[in-house]
């Protein structure tokens, strides 16, 4: 059954870290009508808001997309999971909460390859407009936004004698990856306040929910964008056993994060086109680089055996802990169950030659074999290293005109030799931080890879044998001016009207740290370039 549905002035797919920015925004003048259309449901799991529930989020189908890749070539042929938040704040409601926004050269590369207002000095004020900075105002830190953003609740022994280490191997302190550098190691900041997680929808889309020009579908699946010509005019999606169409006067905004934004683009006819041919799915516009460019951040976990009884794996082991746990942080909202990916960590250059930090170290304070298995039985951490300027390149492509199927996820990770070389200097960096002697004294042994895996060629071994994912796919939409580039500066799709995206497949190349604080800012600052764009197109039919 097929109903008509209203219309609106701009229509969001997708209500993620970006989607509930763009819904904020978009209504916060009363002047537009705006539907969001949302895959997945309310945040109403509890372990949504207990930054620690994160855990809980990997295997959960009620919040989560449950992705994986394709059998990856360089990494033994494994699956690895990618998991992504289907339900309202999307990914910022399941990740793990780390405020980074990445480095100034990251943003100066980006304006570098044409995109005119991508600069640092452009998206600072985003950045800043987005924050409710716990430490207060500052030239790189803002007051008084929609996005909580706060130091962890207490300092933790193991995270004292890391940082300790790190300068006693000569690498530099930093108590604010988001400040003047980002080089060096400290605590994380982490999106959230009072030891509750703050999501896009907690922040953002919360507010708007009470304005009338703001309507919001849930467990609705957008299944394909609407056009007359080349001009977007609406959605198609479906709620339950109903399809629904919503038309817009004004724009069709992509927010479906990396993997959903290109899979919808190519359901539509938007795609290299021998790919939609054989899907059997019209034409509109022969774009290669739709689903081309995916990049992710590769990371390989070395676990430890700690000498001390103070990990998390103690803690989760014994009724007592855990029930000492929850009670702290039900009276005083402190200590482990505030905690998020990771506690403190790092950002170094592993190569000299390096203008900025290559890799991403956290640790994280309990050991498990994989991501979201069982922790292990005995006192253990882990310590990671992530790799931040992958030149691996991936893909994503629908595999049917069928909208529920999942698309093909295709990372790529280490097929480029020069991220084989970075991974093992990120190994052997870390062990020279654990052998430093203020964290040897919580170390009982690499647990993993371990003593006997010396050679590079064992170490990139162990990464290809359990590196994995650190959530991170970005740029299966990317800005720029060459040939397949598919927004530009202005986020517009290339060569069709009333249409944009606005999330993480946008990014021309992924920034050099966590990336959803970047994705905020993607949001407000597309956010005021179609509200402008929308003035300007008013007036201009005004004088006509
Ligand atoms: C497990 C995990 C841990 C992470 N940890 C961190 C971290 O600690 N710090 C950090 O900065 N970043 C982290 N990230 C990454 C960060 O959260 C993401 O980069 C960011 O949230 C992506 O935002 P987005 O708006 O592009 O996509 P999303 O937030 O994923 O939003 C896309 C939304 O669109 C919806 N959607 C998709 N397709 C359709 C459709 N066809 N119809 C209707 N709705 C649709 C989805 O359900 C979803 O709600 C993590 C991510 C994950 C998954």
């Amino acid at each position: 059954m097929r109903r008509e549905a209203d219309s609106f002035e701009f229509i969001i797919v997708g209500a993620g870290s970006a989607g509930c920015v763009l819904a904020h925004r978009l209504t916060a003048s009363g002047r537009h009508r705006v539907l969001l259309i949302e895959a997945g449901g309310a945040d109403h799991n509890i372990w949504i808001h207990i930054p620690l529930g994160y855990g809980k989020l990997f295997a959960n189908a009620k919040v989560n997309w449950l992705y994986s890749s394709e059998p990856e070539p360089e990494l033994n042929n494994r699956r690895i999971i990618q998991p992504r938040g289907k339900v309202l704040g999307g990914s910022s409601s399941i990740n793990g909460l780390l405020y980074i926004r990445g480095q100034a050269e990251d943003f100066d590369h980006w304006r570098q390859l044409g995109n005119a207002g991508w600069s640092f000095e452009d998206v600072l004020p985003y950045f800043r407009r987005a924050e409710d900075q716990q430490r207060g105002a500052d030239a790189f830190h803002g007051v008084g936004g929609p996005l909580a953003v706060s130091d962890v609740s207490e300092p933790h022994p193991l995270c004292e004698a890391f940082l300790a280490a790190v300068e006693e191997a000569g690498l530099p302190r930093n108590d604010d990856f988001n400040g003047p550098a980002q080089e060096g190691a400290g605590y994380f900041q982490l999106t959230a306040r009072r030891g509750r997680r703050w999501s896009t929808a907690v922040g953002y889309l919360r507010p708007a929910r009470r304005r009338a020009n703001l309507a919001v579908v849930s467990n609705a699946l957008a299944t394909r964008i609407l056009f007359e010509g080349r001009r977007a005019v609406g959605v198609e999606y479906r709620q339950g056993r109903e399809a629904r169409i919503a038309r817009a006067e004004g724009e069709v905004i992509l927010a479906g994060g990396a993997f959903n934004s290109p899979q919808l683009l190519q359901l539509s006819g938007i795609g290299p086109a021998d790919l939609l041919q054989s899907c059997g799915i019209e034409v509109i516009s022969d774009m290669p680089g739709v689903g081309a460019d995916l990049q992710d951040h590769l990371q390989v976990r070395m676990q430890y055996r700690c000498t001390h009884p103070i990990t998390m794996n103690d803690v989760m082991n014994s009724r007592r802990q855990q029930l000492a746990a929850g009670l702290r942080y039900l009276l005083r909202r402190k200590g482990l169950l505030t905690i998020g990916a990771g506690y403190a960590g790092g950002f170094f250059r592993t190569d000299p030659a390096a203008a900025s930090p290559d890799v991403q170290v956290h640790l994280i304070i309990y050991s498990a074999d994989t991501v979201g298995a069982a922790l292990h039985p005995f006192s253990g951490f882990i310590a990671s290293v992530c790799l931040l300027r992958p030149e691996s390149r991936g893909r994503v492509r629908i595999r049917s005109g069928d909208p529920h199927e999942p698309p093909a996820i295709q990372p790529r990770y280490l097929s480029a030799p020069s991220d084989r070389n970075g991974i093992v200097r990120g190994m052997k960096l870390l062990r020279r931080i654990m052998s430093q002697q203020a964290i040897r004294r919580y170390v009982l042994a690499e647990h993993a890879p371990g003593a006997q895996c010396t050679r590079d060629e064992d170490l990139l071994a162990f990464a290809r044998e359990t590196g994995t994912t650190v959530f991170h796919p970005t740029s299966t939409c990317r800005m720029g001016s060459d040939a397949t580039a598919v927004v530009d500066e202005r986020l517009r799709v290339r060569g069709i009207d009333r249409l944009r995206v606005v999330d993480g497949s946008i990014m021309p190349t992924v920034v050099s740290g966590n990336t959803n604080a970047a994705v905020v800012m993607i949001a407000e600052k597309g956010a005021d370039m179609i509200l402008s764009d929308a003035k300007a197109a008013g007036s201009a039919a005004r004088v006509a």
